[in-house]
């Protein structure tokens, strides 16, 4: 969570056969021959420095729309199936959000076993970023740290098919949605944010929308689960073509294409809240942990 880094983004997909290669660490370019309409793009600079900096032998994975690099010695080279299934889903998932049946363009998952290892590939102890310019995702996993597929993934895919987001808001609100994972908790941007709202620790929507970085350094947990409570009320009770224009004409455009005030959004939203359901939340492990 206190993860992504903002004008990054990222991909995944699939279900073709799994090749498993090694390859030395010039990170080779791979070609698009056996498929389809798939393309994959020529690694960027940053893409090979990514690359270059996975400890050990460097192996990859490709599989129909993307392709894993990773570490011979790395944990997601032991849980290698699992990993790719996961991907698989988040694809999946990121493209059911976005309503995507064709996504052309391949793309790139860097897997790291750590944030140390984070951190000397990209200078941040992100748990994962994306790159829409690069057309990349860097992730940690580990035991305790699940790679944030869907997140980045939404950041990646949003990124190239509605283009570059006005609004943090809504660029980390799509992902968390899109995640909708959040240690145990059933339905995590309902239980979580109720919580949160009942206990008055939400950031004034002006904030969010105005000053999202400044919300986000107090406390990212709240900003992020927050601006996904936002973007699933926006997203699913007005539709993906308000949102859309949304994303890409920023806040000051709400009214016109939403037809009411941020005020009457706050409102709107606050009667949302009255219909859910009180539970319970370990506030202090989500503080220690984030959401897994
Ligand atoms: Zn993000």
């Amino acid at each position: 969570m206190n993860s992504i880094k903002t004008k990054l983004l990222l991909i995944l997909l699939p279900f073709l056969l799994l090749n498993c290669t090694e390859q030395n660490k010039t990170s080779q370019i791979p070609s698009s021959e056996n498929n389809s309409r798939i393309v994959f793009p020529e690694h960027t600079k940053f893409c090979k420095h990514v690359i270059n900096s996975i400890p050990g032998k460097v192996k990859m994975s490709k599989r129909k729309e993307y392709i894993v690099y990773y570490s011979g010695e790395s944990y997601t080279e032991q849980n290698l199936e699992y990993l790719l299934s996961i991907a698989d889903s988040a694809v999946q998932r990121v493209k059911d959000v976005l309503n995507i049946d064709d996504y052309s363009k391949g793309f790139y998952l860097i897997m790291l076993d750590s944030r140390d290892e984070m951190e000397q590939a990209i200078g941040e102890r992100y748990k994962g970023l994306a790159s829409g310019n690069n057309n990349l995702g860097i992730f940690v996993f580990n035991q305790e740290i699940r790679p944030y597929f869907k997140h980045e993934l939404f950041h990646l895919f949003a990124f190239n098919v509605w283009g570059e987001p006005a609004s943090r808001l809504l660029d980390e609100g799509g992902a968390m949605y899109s995640d909708n994972e959040c240690l145990y908790y059933k339905d995590p941007i309902s239980t979580i944010n109720k919580y949160l709202y009942a206990q008055g620790k939400w950031f004034d929507l002006d904030i969010l929308i105005n000053n999202f970085n400044s919300a986000a350094s107090e406390n990212d947990l709240i900003a992020y689960l927050e601006s996904a409570f936002i973007f699933r009320f926006l997203f699913e009770k007005f539709g993906m073509e308000k949102i859309k224009k949304l994303w890409v004409g920023g806040f000051q455009q709400f009214e016109e294409i939403y037809g009411f005030s941020i005020p009457q959004l706050n409102s709107y939203i606050s009667k949302e809240m009255k219909n859910i359901e009180n539970q319970e939340v370990n506030w202090e492990e989500l503080m220690n942990k984030g959401c897994g």
